[in-house]
C-alpha cells in the first residue's frame, strides 16, 4: 500500500511536508516552513526559542512531532532518548523557506536529493542569511560543551570544526531515475521564480506519484514546466499532488512584459531608478539586468546577490562582471574614511562580504549620488537605509516584487511608502507571480489525468472538487 501524508502544505500556501511511505521505504516530499501557522504565534521580532530545541515548534505545530527524524543535539538537549533513523530520503523541490527551511531541524545522516542549483542557493542562504535557524548544508552540534584547558566551553561553529557535521547532498539529474527502496524518483525542471526548481515524479509497483512542486508557465523558463507536465501525463499517475497558489486568479502574468515595462520605465526616467524585486528569482534579475542595459545603465547589486551570482555560475545567465555592486556603510562606516589603518576597513564586514569591497566594479553610495542616471540600482527593506547615503533626486521606484499578504509586509509597505515621500521619489509597480493561473492549473490536471487529486499549497482546495472524474 502506498500512503501519503500531507504534513504540512494542506489548506495553506506553503509548509510542504510530505510522507510517502510504501513497503517500509519513507521518504519526504519537501521540508518546509510554514508561514501561516508561523504568524499566528511569532514575528519578526518574537520566534521560536532556540533554548527549547524543538519543542516550541511541536508545541504550535510547526513541525510534526516524529520519531527517528530529527537532530540528536535538539533531542538530548529535550531530555528524549537517541532514536533510530526513520527516514530514507527527503527531495526538496526547491529552495524557498517554505518548501526547505526546516532542513535544519533533520538529523544530518538523512540524504537530500535536490537539483544542483537547490543546493548552491541553501548554501548562500546559510551563508549570507540572517536566520538562526540556518543548518541547511550542514550542521554544527548545539547544546554541548567541550572540554579545554581551563575547563569546559560551548562548542562554537568556528572553533571547533570537528562538530560540524555535512549533510548528505545527492544532485539529481534530468532523465536519471534514483532509487531508494521501493521507489523510484525522478527529477524535472519546471519553471518557477527560483533557479533550480523541479517537481519530482515517483514511481512505485502499486501506481506513480506526480509532485508539482511550486511551478508557472509565463517565466523564461516556461517550456520546462510544459515538459514537465508531458513527462508526468506519460507516468499515468494515480496520484498527483498538485499546487494551487493562484487556483483562484486567472490574471495572465508574463515575465516578459515586466522586462518590457522595466525597460520602458527606466527610458523616461532621467535620475535614478531603484527596483524592489525578490532577489532570489534570477529570472527576474536578469530581467532588470536586461532593462538596464537596454539602457545603457548599469545594474547595481547588493553584496548578498553579488554573492549568489557569483556561486550560481553558470546557472546565472550573467556573471558578476556584468553588474556593479554595492558595498555600503557597515558598523564603523570606514569604506568613506581617507586614512583608515590598514585591515581596519575588513573588520566593518563579514568575511564573506570581504572579497567585494575592493572588487573593480564595486560601488559605493558616493559614487550612485554622483552620477545618478548611470545606475538602476537593486532596493529592499533591507537596504533601505543606505537612501540616507545616496540622497537621491529626481529619482524612481519600481516595485517588482508581490504585494502585502500578511500584516508585517503591510507595515513594512507603509513605511516604504515614508520613504519615497520623504526623498520625493516617484512609484511604479510591475510583476508577474511565480505560480501558475488557475486557467493553466485546471489544464494541467486535465492533460496529466490522475486517479485521484491531492490539492496543496492553496488556500481554496474547494476549487479542486470535480476536477478529476473519480
Ligand atoms: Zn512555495
Ligand atoms: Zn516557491
Amino acid at each position: 500500500m502506498v500512503s501519503i501524508k500531507v504534513l504540512g502544505g494542506d489548506g495553506e500556501i506553503g509548509g510542504n511536508k510530505i510522507l510517502v511511505e510504501h513497503k517500509g521505504t519513507s521518504i519526504f516530499l519537501d521540508f518546509g516552513m510554514s508561514f501561516k501557522q508561523n504568524g499566528l504565534f511569532f514575528s519578526e521580532f518574537l520566534n521560536p526559542r532556540k533554548c527549547s530545541g524543538l519543542g516550541d515548534f511541536f508545541e504550535f505545530g510547526l513541525l510534526p512531532d516524529m520519531k527517528g527524524i530529527y537532530r540528536e543535539d535538539y533531542l538530548e538537549h529535550m531530555g528524549r532518548d537517541v532514536e533510530e533513523r526513520s527516514i530514507d530520503a527527503v527531495f526538496i523541490s526547491h529552495a524557498h523557506a517554505d518548501h526547505a527551511q526546516y532542513i535544519h531541524f533533520l538529523r544530518w545522516d538523512i540524504p537530500i536529493y535536490c537539483t544542483d542549483s537547490t543546493r548552491i542557493i541553501l548554501e548562500c542562504l546559510q551563508k549570507t542569511g540572517s536566520n538562526t535557524f540556518s543548518d541547511l548544508i550542514d550542521a554544527c552540534e548545539t547544546f554541548r560543551f567541550t572540554r579545554t584547558k581551563k575547563g569546559f566551553t560551548r562548542i562554537k561553529r568556528s572553533y571547533h570544526k570537528e562538530y560540524i557535521h555535512k549533510r548528505d547532498f545527492q544532485t539529481m539529474e534530468e532523465n536519471k531515475r534514483i532509487s531508494v527502496g521501493s521507489f523510484e524518483v525522478e527529477m524535472i525542471p519546471v519553471d518557477h521564480s527560483l533557479p533550480g526548481s523541479c517537481g519530482f515524479i515517483i514511481y512505485t509497483d502499486e501506481g506513480n506519484i506526480v509532485y508539482t512542486g511550486d511551478l508557472r508557465f509565463h517565466g523564461s523558463d516556461g517550456h520546462l514546466s510544459r515538459r514537465f507536465v508531458e513527462k508526468a501525463c506519460k507516468a499515468k499517475p494515480k496520484w498527483m499532488l498538485c499546487e494551487g497558489t493562484r487556483i483562484d486568479s486567472n490574471e495572465r502574468d508574463s515575465e516578459s512584459d515586466v522586462r518590457a515595462k522595466i525597460s520602458e520605465l527606466i527610458s523616461q526616467s532621467d535620475g535614478m531608478v531603484l527596483v524592489e524585486h525578490p532577489i532570489r528569482d534570477i529570472d527576474r534579475t536578469n530581467s532588470i539586468f536586461t532593462a538596464a542595459k537596454e539602457n545603457g545603465r548599469n545594474f547595481v547589486v547588493p553584496m548578498k546577490l553579488a554573492y549568489l551570482i557569483e556561486n550560481l555560475g553558470t546557472y546565472c545567465p550573467f556573471c558578476l562582471d556584468e553588474v556593479k555592486i554595492l558595498v555600503p556603510k557597515k558598523r564603523w562606516g570606514l569604506i568613506s574614511k581617507v586614512n583608515v589603518p590598514e585591515g581596519e576597513i575588513d573588520k566593518d564586514y563579514a568575511k564573506w562580504e570581504r572579497d567585494y569591497i575592493y572588487r573593480w566594479n564595486s560601488v559605493t553610495c558616493k559614487d550612485l549620488n554622483e552620477s545618478p542616471e548611470k545606475y538602476v540600482v537593486s532596493m529592499s527593506m533591507w537596504e533601505i537605509g543606505q537612501l540616507a547615503d545616496i540622497k537621491p533626486l529626481n529619482a524612481l521606484w519600481i516595485k517588482s516584487s508581490c504585494d502585502p499578504f500578511c500584516d508585517e509586509m503591510e507595515i513594512d509597505e507603509e513605511r516604504k511608502q515614508n520613504w519615497i515621500r520623504h526623498f520625493a521619489i516617484r512609484h511604479e509597480s510591475t510583476h508577474a507571480s511565480g505560480h501558475a493561473s488557475g486557467d493553466e492549473i485546471r489544464e494541467m490536471i486535465r492533460e496529466i489525468g490522475p486517479e485521484i487529486l491531492i490539492p496543496i499549497h492553496t488556500e481554496r482546495e474547494d476549487l479542486f472538487d470535480g476536477l478529476v472524474q473519480s
